[in-house]
């Protein structure tokens, strides 16, 4: 198990398209067992392949976690493979922010409930039925395989204030 580097914007590999998943293999599941992990470190409730660097459409997500007990507290990650929306309903906004966005919130609007399809590690066919955080979530962490950020539901002001100066933080960096 490895922690992998989160990346933030403006990375390009967060504007682009990830690609099915045709095999589950060893690697794979490394990778999804490193995402949670490095999830669970941020902190945060969910994160794409994107995010560290894998243009695979892959997800994991935890909203229960940060909410339970501390001495109830169990791991217990969503992994999910091709995920896809298949049903939405109502709408429903709310503030957002993403590991990749550092330092920046914005209200996002949504649907309010979602049915999502995918396949899970074992390669079995798995259909998630999500209201609440959990829809938010998933909607957030599908759009990144898209490669669409919380930047894109900001105004075009914001956007390019928030780009700039992280351009300009890559470039005092190197
Ligand atoms: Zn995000």
């Amino acid at each position: 198990m490895s922690l992998k580097e989160i990346i933030t914007i403006p990375n390009s590999v967060l504007a682009s398209q990830a690609e099915l998943i045709t095999n589950i293999d060893d690697r794979l599941v490394r990778l999804a067992i490193d995402m949670a992990e490095t999830m669970y470190k941020a902190p945060g409730i969910g994160l794409a392949a994107n995010q560290v660097g894998e243009l695979i459409q892959l997800i994991v997500l935890d909203v229960v976690y940060p909410y339970t007990d501390i001495s109830e507290k169990k791991k217990q990650p969503v992994v999910l493979i091709n995920p896809e929306i298949t049903l939405c309903e109502g709408e429903t906004e709310g503030e957002e922010g993403c590991l990749s966005v550092p330092d920046f919130a914005v209200d996002v609007k949504r649907s309010a409930r979602i049915q999502v399809k995918a396949t899970n590690l074992d390669g079995d066919p798995v259909t998630i039925e999500a209201d609440g955080l959990l829809a938010r979530a998933l909607q957030h962490e599908i759009d990144h395989l898209r490669g669409v950020t919380i930047l894109e539901h900001a105004t075009p002001l914001r956007r390019n204030m928030y780009t700039r100066k992280a351009v300009k933080k890559v470039r005092r960096n190197g």
